[in-house]
Order: C-alpha cells, then structure tokens, then sequence
C-alpha cells in the first residue's frame, strides 16, 4: 500500500469542538496505525473570521489529547502547522492555469446584482446559480468595468453536464447532479481563496491520500473532485464522518453541555478519557469494549468500522469513563 497521508484542516474561527476533535482524531488514528503522516493545516484565509487566539486554542487542545503532526514549514525545532495563508502564492498560481485553460473566469457581478437575479430565480421556481452573465465579457465590457473600478473574483467553470460520483469509504458511492453545480468562486476580490479551491491545491500538493472529515462537507466534495480534474490532479479518497447530534437528536450545540475541548481540559478531565470518548463517537471495534488505551486504538482503529449513522452525544458517558481512567 501507498504511503498513507492524513489530515486536520480546522479554520481558526472558534474553540476546537467535539466534532473537530473527533476529526482530528480519526485522521492520527488513521494515519498513525497505518505508519503513515499526519498534516496540520491552519485554513485561515477567511480574513474576517480567523484569528490568532484561536489558532493557539486548537494548537493547545491538539497538544492537549496528544495528537501531533509530522510535517510542518518551519526548519529544526518542533513544527508549525501549514498555514494557508503563508500559501497565498500557490493558490494564484493554480488559479492561473485554470484560467489559462479556460476552465476560470472573471466574473465582475456585484453582490447586489447577485442578490437580485437570485431573488428572481427563487421567484420563477428555477434553480438558484450563477447565470454565467460575465462568462463571455468582450474586452471592451470588461475594460467598462475596470474603469468603473470593480475588482473582480475569479470563478470556476463548472461542468453542468453528466453526473459527479463521490467513491466514499463509509458512505458508498453517492452520486451529484452536475447541473446544481455553480460557477463557484475560486479566487474572491480581495486575491484571497475560497476554501473548495484551496482545499483542493492543498491536499494536492501535500499529496493527501485520505481526506477524512465531517460529513456536512460531502455536498462541496463533487465540486472539490471537478477542480482536481480541471488541473489534472490525483484525487484522494474520500471519508465522510456521520454527525454528532445530541441526546435529543438535535445538531449537538452549546445547549448539549460542553461541546469544546477547551472546557474540558479546564474542568480538569484526563485526556486520556476524552480521546477514548472521541474516538468512540461513531467508531467501534465491536458491541463489547468501550475502554482503550491510546496505542490499541492506534491498534485497531479502521475506516470499516465507523458508523453510517450519526454518533449521540452523552456527557455522562465522558464522566463515566473519566472516572475509569
Ligand atoms: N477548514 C475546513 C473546516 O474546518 C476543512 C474541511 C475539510 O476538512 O476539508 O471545516
């Protein structure tokens, strides 16, 4: 088998929650028992929304539950995480052979225009995606729009014809109509990526061979599979972990009890107790074992035997095996 290559990509808008816990997890787990690599990757190009704190609050959590990574920019010393913004270069880079191949274009559309043709799509019952208005802009249109000084974003061509199948190993092959795809925004105004673009040039570049994540990211993976074949790039395998809901079978939210990791390590819990609590969130060897230590989880942790349904969320489960350890 090929060398296994993982990965936790958070973006550093908040704590590090259950889920991303959980996320992470799977993937160390993934990699480590396969003697493979495990990447950290900062997806902070979302100016607005990142910031530093955050980024040491996940830093800190990751430390906490012991799941180190492998790789890293920064030469002797321990490693620094991958930070998409320390990247920026790269994404333009790929952004220009797509446009070069005719597979990007300019698209000047303010968002109030956006706004109103999407109202009048919604109102005429059709499906709501980019028109394609600024797909064949003549120079002249377009030199109109850079003296009006609109700065453009970069979109991708998408291929409405045929059908996009995701081969996913926990769900099976779910197939995406490729006409509800949109002319999606690669590259926006300010030079910056959208997150399925660099996503995409990332895990290419790093040669990812396994993206394991939540599952509420599977409707933006047809869109991912389509850039990495518009640049020609091998396409990972995909993971897509079921949810976390609450007792209540709710999206698990604050009202749940603690979903950070954060709060836990504050409230004093063993981490050796909430990574075997993660790693039982949608994952288990049988109906039998609930308590593992760190290196037989490594042992037998498996992409089989994750669940297809969603995992339940229970507080009391955490305190009970807090208390074991
Ligand atoms: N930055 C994305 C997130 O935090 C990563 C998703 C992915 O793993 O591709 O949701």
């Amino acid at each position: 088998m090929e060398e296994v290559r993982a990965r936790f990509a958070p973006s550093p808008t908040g704590y590090l929650h259950v889920g991303g816990a959980r996320t992470a997890l799977f993937n160390w787990l993934f990699a480590r028992h396969h003697g493979g690599t495990f990447v950290l990757r900062i997806e902070d190009t979302d100016a607005l929304r990142s910031t530093e704190a955050s980024v040491n609050v996940i830093l800190e959590a990751l430390h906490w539950l012991g799941l180190d990574w492998d790789e890293g920019p920064s030469v002797g010393g321990p490693y620094g995480p991958y930070r998409q913004t320390e990247r920026l270069d790269l994404y333009r880079e790929y952004a220009r052979r797509l446009a070069d191949a005719g597979r990007a274009y300019r698209c000047y559309c303010s968002s109030e225009e956006l706004n109103e043709r999407r109202q009048a799509l919604l109102k005429s019952g059709q499906a709501v995606k980019y028109d394609r208005k600024c797909l064949n802009l003549s120079k002249a249109e377009r030199d109109r729009y850079e003296a009006e000084g609109r700065v453009p974003v970069l979109r991708f061509l998408a291929d409405d014809q045929g059908e996009t199948v995701v081969e996913d190993l926990i769900r099976g092959s779910v197939r995406f109509e490729n006409h509800v795809l949109d002319d999606f925004v690669i590259i926006k105004s300010d030079g910056n990526p959208t997150y399925n673009f660099a996503v995409v040039v990332d895990d290419a570049l790093m040669r990812i061979t396994h993206v394991i994540r939540g599952e509420d990211h599977l409707s933006n993976t047809p869109r991912q599979i389509q850039v990495y074949q518009a640049l020609d790039l091998p396409v990972p395998r995909f993971a897509h972990v079921p949810m976390i809901l609450g007792p209540d079978r709710q999206r698990l939210s604050k009202r749940h009890g603690a979903t950070s990791v954060e709060q836990y390590r504050e409230q004093g819990y063993l981490p050796e107790a909430m990574v075997n609590y993660l790693a039982l969130l949608g994952w288990s060897l049988d109906d039998r074992h609930e308590l593992f230590t760190r290196e037989e989880l490594v042992e037998h942790f498996s992409l089989e035997r994750i669940s297809k349904n969603p995992a339940i969320f229970d507080v009391k489960k955490i305190d009970w095996m807090n208390g074991v350890y």
